[in-house]
Parts: C-alpha cells; sequence; structure tokens
C-alpha cells in the first residue's frame, strides 16, 4: 500500500479498497504513518466523505485494532450511551450511575474534550487519584463489581480511535460524520455491549448544526450498530446553548452529582431521563418511558443513584474529600442591551472554554480542573443591560480574559421572546 496512492483514491472521490484502508490505519497505529500523512487522509474523508462500506471496513479495523470486552455470559443487560459532543453535556456522568443502580450493566468508553467540547474523562480526571487509563481486565472487574465504569480508549482498547481522535482535535478534522461515526461505534462495539443509546447533539454547539445533518449522522450511526449486532436508538437533542448551568471541568462533575441527588437542572435531567428510557425499555426493566421515569426518580430521590456514583469514584481511585478545585480568578459577563436572550453561538463558548483550559489546541496542553463558566441566563430569558449571563472562571487570568472575550460575544439579545426546543421528535 503506497499511502500518496490511498490519500488521492481518497481525494478524487474514489472508494479506499479494504486492505489499504487497514494498512493505513494499522501502520498509523503502530507508527509507520506519521501524523501528516494520516491528516491528509483525514481531510480527504472531510471533504469527500465515506460509503456504506467504507464506513464499515473502518469500523471493523479500529475495533480490531485492540482487544474486545465480552459479557456474552451475563445475566445483565449489556449497554452504553453516548453523544456525539457538546458544551455542558455531562449526561453520561449521571447516566451511567443511574442506569447501574438501576440493574443495567454499563461499560463507558469515553472521550477527551474535541474540538470546542467538553470529555467525559478529563472532567473525571479534576478528581485526585481518579484513573481511566486502566488495564482492561481490571476495568471488567470494576463493571462487574460496581455495574459500570468509564474508562479512556488505551492501547488495549481501540487504540486506533485514542490515536486519530487526538490528531483530530488538533488538525480540524472533527466534523465529518463517517469519522463520527467510526471513532463512536468502535469504541462503543469494542465494549461488548448489546445494546446503545446516542444522543445526537443539533445546534449551534453540535458538530452537526442543523436536524438534517444530525439525522444523516444519526442514520449512519444506526446502520453500523446493527450491522455489528448491537440494537442502537437515538435520541436527537439541542446543543444551541450549553446544557445546564455548569460548562467546564470539575463543575460540571459537581452539577452531575447535583443531578443524582435529584436537584439537577430540568433541562439536564430530561434529557438524562429520556435517553436513560429507551436502554430502559431496551433491557425489558421498563415497558414505557412513563414507567421508566418512575423507577429512574425513585433511585434518584432515594439516594441510590448518587450512592452508584461515589463507589464508582473509589474504586477507580478518586478522593473527593481531596478535590480542591476552587478557581483563582472569576469574571461575570454582563448583557449588553436590554431584550431577550435569542441565541447562543455555543462552539463560541466551547472555544472559550478551551482557552480558559478545558480543551486542547494543541496535544500535549495541560487542562485546568477549575475552568468553567456559570450559564445564568438561557434562551428565551428576558434581560437588562448589566445583568450578569455567565460567570466565568479558571485559574490563569489572561487566558480566563481571553475566553471571556469570546464568550461575551457569543450571546445575541432580541426584542422578542424565544421558544428553544430541547428534545426532537
Ligand atoms: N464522540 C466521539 O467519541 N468521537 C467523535 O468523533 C465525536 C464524539
Amino acid at each position: 500500500m503506497n499511502p500518496n496512492d490511498v490519500i488521492a483514491a481518497k481525494n478524487s472521490g474514489r472508494t479506499i479498497p479494504t486492505s489499504d484502508l487497514h494498512d493505513f490505519i494499522s501502520g498509523y497505529v503502530k507508527g509507520s504513518i506519521d501524523d501528516a500523512t494520516m491528516t491528509q487522509l483525514l481531510q480527504a474523508i472531510l471533504d469527500k466523505g465515506m460509503s456504506a462500506e467504507e464506513i464499515f471496513t473502518m469500523v471493523d479495523i479500529m475495533i480490531h485494532s485492540g482487544q474486545c470486552m465480552d459479557f456474552s455470559n451475563d445475566a445483565q443487560y449489556v449497554a452504553d450511551k453516548h453523544s456525539t459532543g457538546g458544551v455542558g453535556d455531562k449526561v453520561s456522568l449521571v447516566l451511567a450511575p443511574l442506569l447501574a443502580a438501576a440493574g443495567i450493566k454499563i461499560p463507558m468508553i469515553s472521550g477527551r474534550s474535541l474540538g470546542h467540547t467538553g470529555g467525559t474523562v478529563d472532567k473525571l480526571e479534576t478528581i485526585p487519584g481518579f484513573r481511566t487509563d486502566v488495564s482492561l481486565q481490571q476495568f471488567h472487574e470494576w463493571v462487574d463489581d460496581i455495574g459500570f465504569g468509564i474508562m479512556a480508549q488505551s492501547a488495549e482498547i481501540c487504540p486506533a480511535d485514542g490515536k486519530i481522535y487526538a490528531l483530530r482535535d488538533v488538525t480540524g478534522t472533527i466534523a465529518s460524520a463517517p469519522l463520527i461515526c467510526g471513532s463512536i461505534m468502535s469504541k462503543k462495539i469494542a465494549s461488548g455491549i448489546e445494546g446503545l443509546v446516542l444522543d445526537i447533539k443539533v445546534g449551534s454547539g453540535g458538530f452537526m448544526p442543523t436536524l438534517s445533518a444530525g439525522k444523516e449522522l444519526g442514520e449512519m450511526l444506526k446502520d453500523v450498530g446493527e450491522y455489528f449486532g448491537v440494537k442502537t436508538d437515538l435520541v436527537y437533542t439541542n446543543m444551541d446553548q450549553p446544557l445546564g448551568c455548569y460548562s467546564g471541568m470539575w463543575c460540571e462533575v459537581q452539577e452531575a452529582m447535583d443531578c443524582l441527588a435529584g436537584k439537577g437542572p430540568a433541562d439536564t435531567m430530561a434529557v438524562t431521563l429520556k435517553l436513560a428510557a429507551k436502554l430502559m425499555i431496551q433491557s425489558k426493566l421498563a415497558e414505557t418511558e412513563e414507567e421508566s421515569d418512575q423507577l429512574l426518580n425513585d433511585l434518584l430521590t432515594n439516594g441510590k443513584a448518587l450512592e452508584k456514583f461515589h463507589q464508582f469514584i473509589d474504586a477507580q481511585g478518586g478522593s473527593l474529600e481531596e478535590t480542591n478545585n476552587e478557581p483563582r480568578f472569576k469574571i461575570d459577563v454582563p448583557a449588553k442591551a436590554d431584550g431577550f436572550i435569542e441565541s447562543i453561538d455555543t462552539t463560541a463558548i466551547g472555544w472559550g472554554l478551551t482557552d480558559m483550559g478545558c480543551g486542547r489546541r494543541h496535544k500535549n496542553d495541560i487542562l485546568d480542573p477549575t475552568a468553567g463558566l456559570e450559564c445564568i441566563k438561557k434562551i428565551g430569558d428576558p434581560v437588562h443591560e448589566g445583568d450578569i449571563i455567565f460567570q466565568c472562571f479558571c485559574c490563569a487570568e489572561e487566558k480566563l480574559k481571553e475566553g471571556v472575550e469570546k464568550i461575551a460575544n457569543a450571546v445575541t439579545i432580541s426584542s422578542a421572546s424565544i421558544e428553544q426546543i430541547l428534545i426532537y421528535n
């Protein structure tokens, strides 16, 4: 296989032969293909797309770049949830312990921040001692003991996604439906699940800005799930503004714990319960969404879901007692006019958060666990000039100022009240 021929084939819209795609991806994982060459292929895929056959092949190659977990002898339903990426999206941190408390086993392989969007693994690593890069055997034991676990792609599981994901993050090659599909589905299928629910984020802060682009990606993800024998449900949710009240690092973990204590913001709880209901119904633990909501709300009010979260943090080595992520600097972002919040450029918010230390511009950037923002006003809320819309915080004053500049310019205020759809039919 000549890498230049493969890149040229894709650039001219031709299908890449299976063996060439295999050699290219495994060459990259092993190091015989460098970042610059891989970036050219990713760019060609971003520009020209992939056929369904190419996507199935790519997912298969990525799955088999490492080992797969096996839960086939398990009596419990084994399932997972994944989102296509957003800002303030801490749903995995709420849904996984909640469903584990309900009796569904969740071996969750999560990602780090990607572009302007936050990463579950990065957020969890704000807890001192918390380990996400562990052996598969250890991870399997945690999932068996607690009912769920969250780890990152590793040398053992989906290394191809680990490497390609980190490269896409810093090369402007994220927002490609086939690449998103390969990334999500390879790690989900490798984790040995029977069922999956996908949260397709649509709007100014998602990788798919419109519902029709979201649906195209959703159908692609579902086709891959079904091709590999994983029952896959889709939920389309709004990402025109950050989800919940907090976006960033440790502040999102704190908000997830509020959700698990039954005190979460309405939007985050609605999205979590909608996604969770799909898996409750798949697993036959509930027959309807109403029944699922009732069962899950009981686990939120009786403390069982939060208890699961604490067991998980302990098992994976984290210490909430030692967590001290107090930011040193804070800046308020005021409304520039009277009116109603009409729109929020949520990708700009995400890049502002990245500047403040919630994401990476370069592969080896160090994140700031204290960084984040509180979203005090949301779309449709009335504001007077000077009212605080966001409070932004982190530990580096210059970075905070840089982030705040982007965030302050992300809000549009109009004279009429606006209705927001949270979950699309
Ligand atoms: N989540 C992933 O795991 N990969 C993507 O490419 C996007 C969201």
